[in-house]
């Protein structure tokens, strides 16, 4: 079991600023940007690669709240999503996450 299934299942404590039956968004632990958020699904997919076609309502789904969170964190003037797939790409958590940062200017290419 993943640190992020004891977190949808508030077995351990998180900033958790929306949920709802597919998803839940909370505050990253060690934020990186002004706002940093990471949506998750319930359903436990461990990455992008484990994704499969019945799950691209969900992935849809997540677009849209991360689009709304974008709203009320006030990040109109730009925002980056991010989800990391496997070690090379720094994955940590083999649960599938997004990334929602903003309040800061960012580079490219990411580091
Ligand atoms: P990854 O490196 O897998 O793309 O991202 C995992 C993220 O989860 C990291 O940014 C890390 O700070 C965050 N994280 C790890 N453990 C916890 C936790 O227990 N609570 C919260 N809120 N974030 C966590």
């Amino acid at each position: 079991m993943t640190i992020f299934k004891k977190i949808i299942d508030h077995e351990i404590p998180a900033d958790i600023v929306y949920e709802d039956d597919v998803c839940l968004a909370f505050r990253d632990i060690a934020p990186q940007a002004p706002v940093h958020i990471l949506v998750i699904p319930r359903k436990e997919i461990s990455a992008v690669d484990a994704l499969s076609e019945e799950d691209a309502p969900l992935v849809g789904h997540i677009f849209m709240v991360i689009q709304k969170l974008a709203v009320s964190e006030g990040l109109e003037n730009g925002f980056r999503v991010i989800t990391n797939n496997g070690m090379m790409a720094g994955q940590t958590v083999p649960h599938l996450h997004f990334h929602l940062m903003g309040g800061r200017p960012f580079g490219w290419p990411p580091g």
